[in-house]
């Protein structure tokens, strides 16, 4: 028999699909074909897997007709990961090849890209790879041995972290055994937060003075999922109170630590060796940065973007008005769906997107202006009522919350007013908050009160009637339009679920108006009011 089948991966977005790499080696017309749909770094295996046998395993059967199908042929297929499954079936389908026989390879897969020399490198992607392994039953997997731990994080997987293709037929035919990969254990401490892939440690809080109904804001915004704009004056604190936003976010879920870490490796960001994140990540792009960047794209297979990256975590956008326009349209899919989908030439990939989404603006072009303090802006007024005109329209409709961040006029430090709540003190609070809509949404599909559709909010937890009458008569007078009235309902219930309150009533609706329209000052709980009073 010249015929041999070995199990690799292919990725579509960020799910996982296993593919049989056929390969038929008979006499005929020399030459080696490759076929079931491959784009241009994959056609190029044909040449490493060639120079790899060459020179690590023998000789590759240059004298006969080779023919390798990857199958299913209807599904995309890219990236040099399918290297090491292409060499060990051509080598079992050649007859002079005598010890790697076709039955070797059963019950098998094989992630990594080949060297020249045979070795293997490190390949984006594993991590999802081997879950869809393990979900087709296979139970044993070579990757290149730097990712061997995390291969190893999939429960039930038997994993071979190895360095060459020698070394695979070696193991194959029971010559040699590698070591069992390293034990992996959780990422980071409890409040480590990655921002990108830098870690992020030691913020609280507990550093930022005043601010209350900043902090109120995003301790709702936390314990419901709900868009934020933080709309300041330059030095206000703003980026600040933004990068500690993950700080109050409860641990990931093991099913969102998974799904999270399989796309920062579909990426290649997943830091060697660290484990399954544990904690809400953190992104925060440029406004320079490409629609591929914040998207989703790139060459080569569709990359997630940091929507993607930041998904059960925080993606916050400074100067979100100075982005290119096509990202800041682009935006309204990942606010509404909590998913993104890029599509290039005829491929295209869906990635989950469900982050906190945090957007930060200047008042005016220079940064400076402030009503209790115009002369400090640079601006014309004509510069300032153009930028207005982009800081409304129908994305930032799709905000939940609009936060006014003013100077801090007061003394600052230590020793001066109340101390600040610490992280850990409105985690707490958040977590409550986050058990109360986990227990009413415990038979629906979404986790926070910012998911829940409005049909759905209307009829099966409607607001207390006067809570109700007060909202209508908003949209009646033209301060609400319809998509704001939905928002101020779940906004309710989630300033209800943080303070403990059964179902909204007054109190609770006119705090959800408040932080809607950037007053929340005005209506804060007491709570927070005797706090910045004290
Ligand atoms: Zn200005």
């Amino acid at each position: 028999m010249a015929f041999a089948t070995a199990r690799s991966l292919a990725l579509k977005g960020p799910d996982g699909h296993v593919i049989d790499v056929q390969v038929d080696v008979s006499p005929g017309v020399v030459g080696t074909t490759l076929v079931g749909r491959v784009d241009k770094s994959l056609s190029e295996a044909r040449d490493r897997v060639r120079m790899a046998i060459n020179n690590d395993c023998g000789r590759f059967p240059a004298t006969k007709r080779v023919t390798i199908l990857l199958s299913p042929a209807d599904l995309p297929k890219g990236g040099t990961h399918y290297d090491l499954a292409i060499a060990v079936a051509v080598m079992a389908a050649d007859k002079s090849h005598k010890e790697l026989t076709p039955e070797l390879l059963d019950g098998w897969a094989f992630v990594g890209e080949l060297s020249v020399s045979g070795g293997l490198r490190p390949v984006p992607g594993v991590l999802p790879m081997v879950i869809a392994a393990a979900s087709h039953g296979i139970t044993r997997v070579f990757v290149p041995e730097p990712q061997a731990a995390e291969a190893g994080l999939v429960p039930g997987m038997t994993v071979f972290g190895v360095r060459s293709l020698a070394q695979v037929s070696a193991v194959l035919r029971g010559v040699e055994v590698p070591q069992a990969p390293p034990v992996v254990g959780p990422s980071g401490s409890p409040l480590a937060t990655w921002r990108g892939e830098d870690r992020l440690d030691d913020l609280d809080l507990r550093d930022l003075d005043g601010l209350e109904d900043v902090r109120y804001a995003v301790e709702v915004a936390a314990a419901g999922g709900h868009p934020l704009m933080l709309v300041g004056p330059r030095g206000t604190g703003k980026t600040s109170i933004a990068e500690r936003i993950p700080t109050i976010l409860p641990d990931l879920t093991t099913e969102q630590s998974l799904e999270v870490s399989a796309l920062h490796s579909v990426a290649g960001i997943l830091p060697q060796g660290a484990g399954l994140l544990r904690r809400p990540p953190w992104f925060a792009p440029h406004h320079g940065a490409s629609a591929a960047s914040v998207l989703g794209g790139g060459s080569g297979r569709v990359h997630p973007g940091q929507v993607s990256l930041a998904h059960h975590g925080v993606l916050f956008l400074d100067e979100f008005p100075h982005f290119r326009t096509d990202v800041i349209e682009a935006m309204r899919q990942p606010l509404e769906s909590g998913e993104v989908t890029i599509a290039r030439g005829d491929e295209s990939a869906t990635y989950p997107a469900r982050s906190l989404v945090v957007l930060a603006a200047n008042p005016c072009p220079c940064g400076n202006f402030h009503a209790q303090a115009p002369q400090a802006c640079d601006c014309t007024e004509v510069q300032r009522s153009h930028y207005q005109r982009k800081l409304s329209g129908p994305i930032l409709d799709r905000v939940d919350i609009w936060m006014e961040v003013r100077p801090q006029l007061g003394p600052r430090g230590q020793g001066f007013g109340p101390a600040p709540e610490s992280s850990a003190d409105v985690r707490a609070r958040v977590e409550d908050a986050r058990l109360r809509q986990a227990r009413r949404f415990r038979d629906c599909s979404w986790l926070v009160n910012a998911s829940v559709p409005g049909p759905v909010l209307a009829e099966r937890w409607p607001l207390e009637p006067d809570a109700q009458r007060l909202v209508d008569d908003q949209l009646s007078a033209g301060t609400l339009t319809r998509r704001g009235l939905t928002r101020v309902q779940r906004l309710a219930w989630t300033v209800a679920d943080c303070a403990g309150v059964p179902r909204p009533g007054v109190a609770e609706a006119t705090l959800a108006l408040a932080l809607r329209s950037s007053s929340a000052a005005c209506a804060l709980p007491a709570r927070v009011v005797t706090a910045a009073a004290s």
